[in-house]
């Protein structure tokens, strides 16, 4: 039973148990699972690392589908590119610590995000000025819809930011969990790297500093790596069992992306980002949600002394940022969410901006 429990694979270690639980190894083994699942009418939910989902203390009645394939293989070197296409439950940091060693530009300032390759596309994970959408050339996947197997581009994917087809395929509710996964499940990724050798470009104002070099100069391909490595170990955005910092599902929100009159409603301090993902609309302007939440009164540790209405300090927000939500050891999914359900409504108060949670919630939703 301890198998099939949700809390043991995911980071935020919370969630109850699956009815069914079933690991696959093959491409072969997740195509036959997933098809099988659907044809029986069982709902169906989809887990690589765990480390963007949320999953009520009830837990998940259906089959757990858990992606362990793995490979990264070469489809052709040119003197400038290296194409690779990488197995879906294949750990993303180790694609990236590998194309650094290789000297291949393009995915350096995402190391150090948790989880898997076939998760990158679903969120078009980013960090540091680059996100998938960036690299990636396309993926092949297992269309639920019609039973096959297509290939789609970053263009099919209509990505953008931390969005795409697949997960606004997802339905992320408390009761729906025939659609708790994507129509399209990710069998591989195949990514374009730029051999550069030893430098890569920095597109990010607070990697530049930290690199002492200034924004849009490069930088040495390894050294970029352990600079962002540090610079998110210090936010707990680093996976490390012995930190409850980074027993969470990273940010919780996304940075709200308002139009410019509603930003600028806000004082000159807060925080205003130039967005350059895809999907960008030159009359909107992203906000930090970290600076939101903080200049509404949830500070870092927020929840942790038992404030007013939360939960005891089993869950609170980081203590090395406020975008994180925390499992401090003896959490349950209703806690997270009482805390997030807290921060967002006193953000919609103080500000007039509803925050929108970042990781998959199945079978829980935060309350008003
Ligand atoms: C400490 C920490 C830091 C983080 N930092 C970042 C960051 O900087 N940037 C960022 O973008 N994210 C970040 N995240 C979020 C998370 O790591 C990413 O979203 C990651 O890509 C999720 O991968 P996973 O394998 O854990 O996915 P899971 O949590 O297992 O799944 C997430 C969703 O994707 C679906 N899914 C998983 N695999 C597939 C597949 N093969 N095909 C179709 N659907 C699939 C699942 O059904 C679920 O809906 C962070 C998380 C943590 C815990």
């Amino acid at each position: 039973m301890t198998q099939n429990l949700l809390a043991n694979h995911t980071t935020a270690r919370v969630g109850g148990p699956a009815t069914t639980w079933i690991t696959v190894t093959t491409e072969d083994q997740l195509t036959r699972a997933v098809a099988d699942t659907d044809a029986a009418g069982v709902p169906l939910l989809v887990v690589a690392g765990g480390s963007n989902l949320l999953v009520a203390d009830e837990g998940f009645p259906g089959t757990v589908v858990q992606i362990s394939t793995e490979g990264v293989e070469i489809i052709e070197s040119t003197d400038h590119n290296v194409h690779i296409r990488v197995a879906a439950g294949h750990q993303w940091d180790d694609v990236v610590a590998w194309s650094v060693t290789q000297g291949l530009t393009g995915i350096e300032a995402l190391s150090g995000i948790p989880g898997s390759t076939g998760a990158t596309p679903v969120q078009n994970v980013g960090a540091y000025g680059a996100d998938i959408s960036q690299t990636l050339h396309s993926i092949r996947v297992w269309d639920r819809e019609n039973h096959e197997i297509v290939e789609l581009t970053g263009e099919d994917l209509d990505f953008g930011y931390r969005d795409s087809i697949i997960k606004r395929s997802i339905a992320s509710s408390a009761t729906n969990f025939h659609q708790a996964s994507p129509r399209w499940i990710v069998l591989t990724v195949d990514l374009q790297l730029t051999k550069t050798g030893e430098l890569a470009p920095v597109r990010y104002t607070q990697l530049a500093r930290a690199l002492n070099v200034e924004l849009g100069a490069s930088a040495p391909l390894q050294h970029i790596r352990q600079t962002v490595l540090g610079l998110r170990a210090s936010k707990g955005m680093v996976l490390d069992p012995t930190d409850y910092d980074t027993w969470s599902t990273g940010s919780f929100f996304t940075n709200p992306i308002v139009p410019n009159d509603v930003a600028a409603t806000l004082p000159d301090e807060a925080p205003r980002f130039a967005h350059h993902e895809a999907g960008n609309d030159a009359d909107t302007i992203k906000l930090s949600a970290a600076w939101l939440i903080d200049h509404a009164g949830f500070h870092k540790g927020f929840g942790l002394n038992g404030e007013s209405g939360t939960v005891e300090g089993r869950a609170s927000l980081s203590t090395k940022h406020t975008l994180a939500l925390t499992n401090r050891g003896s959490a349950t999914t209703r806690d997270l969410i009482r805390i997030a359900s807290l921060v967002r409504n006193g953000v919609a108060e103080k500000w007039g901006i509803r925050l929108v949670p970042e990781p998959v919630l199945i079978g829980v939703q935060l309350t008003d």
